[in-house]
């Protein structure tokens, strides 16, 4: 499993089956004082953290302190675009590189004998439409890619995969029928 950092990112990627997840890294604040200029015109003093422009608490007491001496608060270095923006990328890298896994294993022999198997048991047709002959085999699900128990497979035709990916994804989709 590798691990890594990003910007606003902790990413867990599996070289091996090209399976990923991305976590959003929490700040750890660093908080200072700074002032802050009321509307009223007052200066108050308040605790930010100089990193994500997080407020701790209200004013602070301004006993003893030297107003001169400290910084006006920031405004936030990052925006939410930003976070959407770096993530965004981030998934588009990572789908590629987990594509390019899965289409090295779909040329290996071990492949090629599971596909046959399921094709096999499957009769060579659609098992979500139970009409056309299978053209594919499918994956219920990646978790135990390139380790797969005959039963995470299911033989399938073009149309149904079309239809339950874009079903995933929310799209519209042609209805699987079963005539
Ligand atoms: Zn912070
Ligand atoms: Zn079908």
């Amino acid at each position: 499993m590798e691990e890594y950092k990003t910007k606003f990112h902790r990413v867990l990627f599996d070289k091996d089956t090209g399976n990923y997840s991305i976590h959003l890294l929490s700040c750890d604040h660093e908080y200072i004082k700074v002032k802050r200029r009321y509307s009223n015109g007052t200066l108050h003093i308040h605790e930010q953290c100089k990193k994500c422009g997080d407020f701790r608490g209200g004013a602070k007491s301004q006993n003893g302190v030297n107003m001169a001496t400290i910084p006006f608060a920031i405004t936030p270095p990052h925006t939410w675009e930003d976070f959407k923006e770096e993530r965004t990328k981030l998934i588009d890298r990572l789908k590629k590189a987990q594509k390019r896994i899965r289409d090295a294993y779909y040329k290996t022999p071990e492949w090629t004998k599971k596909r046959a198997l399921v094709m096999e048991r499957d009769g060579k047709v659609c098992q979500a439409c139970q009409d056309e002959p299978a053209t594919q085999v499918y994956h219920l699900n990646y978790r135990h890619f390139k380790n797969e128990p005959l039963f995470d497979l299911v033989a399938i035709c073009d149309r149904c995969h079309t239809s339950i990916s874009k079903m995933d994804k929310g799209e519209n989709y042609t209805p699987i029928k079963h005539d």
